[in-house]
């Protein structure tokens, strides 16, 4: 059942997502990253929406190009080409990797290759940044309007297509939901691991390819117009490329741990993940380094010090506690976490065939701090990308509030669900860590 505060905002999502992505690369394109500015130009009278629209790139058949290409060429790593870097890189888990127990009692197989792909743009990139020069590596911000356009076409195409396949030709019929509702349907998906054919899974394909593959590839071409409109590059642009550099690459490194986390194990794919993917998360997540293009922050080295700390430290949070999970159920609690056997809390819940299974929860490590203490170590490491842009603006300040927001919504969503799973046992766990993200406060 969909309750009516979740229609709502599914219909607020559906409706004005789109547009709060083109008036945040508008304000930057037309106003310089104020997002004040245009909302008084059109309140004052001095502009109207036809004039900022008149201004807006168009689609291009360049971009039109770049981006089929960009697609295709991942679609072909993602397909075509199995993973080589397991077998030399040490301690890294790709190749075939198995998902989750879906609710029909589904064990999906995925090919675990996004870091090999990752490599291998990027090596391109950099190969044709300084020895091929194919194309100038500002072409992503060149195009970044029209980019938008198709960016919008994918991600609303695939979002029908991924509705309609679920109605008509889903890949497993009984992970579907249907709840009755239209609008709640197609934002969080109907088909739970919709794929074509044997390997091409849309859940892994479009979150980590045309969104993460291509958040590095961006942060990159914003470095190279900074190069080419000042002549250097600024120390917080390194800082915002270095520090999501290393989320991105521990995204890929971690890629077989991704198919425990909830957007797999739990998210139907709808337009919620598949337009997200294609547009909010390479347009939104990427804002810090679009914003040092149009200004140049230079941070003095105490300030650059103190954010390349802080980003370290709330990633190192981030992993910690995310490893720490990973491991107790890996070893079914046969580990040692901070040099001890880790506290738990036996747990049991009844699948809906009237089965019961046992489970754990740990309460040890970060996991004896607070419920979600990885989502804590996440908004510190965002903080960071976005300090790195200095106090003139709030755009470049989205991201944390963004993440706040998704975070927090996650954290209630997953609780509610932890807690109609496990019943009582739930209870006991709250009671031993009763703090959600932060110790002491909530
Ligand atoms: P978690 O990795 O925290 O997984 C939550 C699940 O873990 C619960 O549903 C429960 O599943 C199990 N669990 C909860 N408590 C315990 C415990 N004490 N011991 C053992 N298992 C427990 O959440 P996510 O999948 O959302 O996040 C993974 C990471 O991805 C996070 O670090 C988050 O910050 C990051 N992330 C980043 C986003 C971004 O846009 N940058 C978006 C979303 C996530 P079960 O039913 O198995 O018990």
């Amino acid at each position: 059942e969909v309750d009516w505060f979740s229609l709502a905002s599914i219909l607020f999502l559906l409706m004005f997502a789109p547009l709060i992505v083109y008036y945040f690369i508008m304000s930057c394109d037309q106003y310089q990253c104020s997002l004040t500015d245009p909302l008084i130009d059109l309140l004052t009278g001095n502009k109207h929406l036809a004039d900022i629209w008149n201004k807006t790139p168009t689609l291009t058949y360049r971009a039109a190009g770049i981006y089929t290409l960009w697609i295709t060429f991942q679609v072909i790593l993602y397909v075509f080409v199995p993973d080589f870097c397991h077998k030399f890189l040490p301690g890294y888990v790709g190749g075939v990797q198995e998902g989750a127990v879906t609710p029909a009692g589904v064990v999906n197989k995925y090919e675990i290759n996004g870091l090999q792909a990752w490599l291998i743009t990027h090596v391109l990139w950099f190969a044709n940044a300084y020895y091929f020069h194919w194309f100038s590596p500002t072409i992503i911000f060149d195009n970044w309007i029209p980019l938008l356009w198709c960016a919008n076409i994918l991600g609303y195409t695939v979002s029908t297509f991924a509705m309609i396949k679920g109605y008509f030709f889903p890949t497993n019929a009984k992970d579907c939901k249907f709840t009755g509702n239209f609008f709640y349907d197609y934002m969080m998906g109907v088909e739970f691991n919709p794929r074509i054919g044997k390997w091409f899974d849309f859940k892994l394909f479009f979150n980590g390819r045309p969104g993460i593959v291509a958040w590095t590839l961006i942060n990159l071409s914003y470095a190279a117009k900074q190069q080419e409109l000042y002549g250097q590059v600024t120390n917080s642009m390194i800082l915002v490329n270095v520090l999501q550099g290393i989320y991105v690459l521990d995204f890929f490194w971690n890629e077989a741990w991704y198919l425990k986390t909830i957007d797999i194990c739990h998210d139907h794919f709808g337009w919620y993940l598949g337009w997200g993917d294609c547009v909010w998360l390479p347009y939104l997540y990427t804002l810090q380094g679009l914003y040092l293009v149009y200004h140049p922050v230079q941070l003095c080295p105490a300030n650059a010090v103190g954010i390349w700390l802080l980003g370290l430290i709330g990633y190192y949070i981030f992993r910690t506690t995310n490893h720490q999970k990973d491991l107790f159920r890996r070893t079914n609690g046969n580990c040692k976490i901070w040099g001890k056997k880790p506290a738990y809390i036996e747990c049991s819940y009844m699948a809906v065939d009237g089965t019961k299974y046992h489970s754990k929860l740990l309460t040890s490590g970060f996991w004896g701090w607070a419920r979600h203490f990885n989502y804590t170590g996440d908004l510190l490491g965002s903080l960071a990308y976005c300090l790195a842009c200095g106090f003139e603006h709030i755009l470049p300040y989205f991201y944390i509030v963004f993440m706040t927001i998704l975070l927090t919504h996650r954290c209630l969503r997953d609780e509610h669900r932890c807690s109609s799973k496990y019943g009582k046992d739930w209870e006991r766990y709250t009671a031993a860590v009763p703090y959600r993200l932060l110790p002491g406060l909530f």
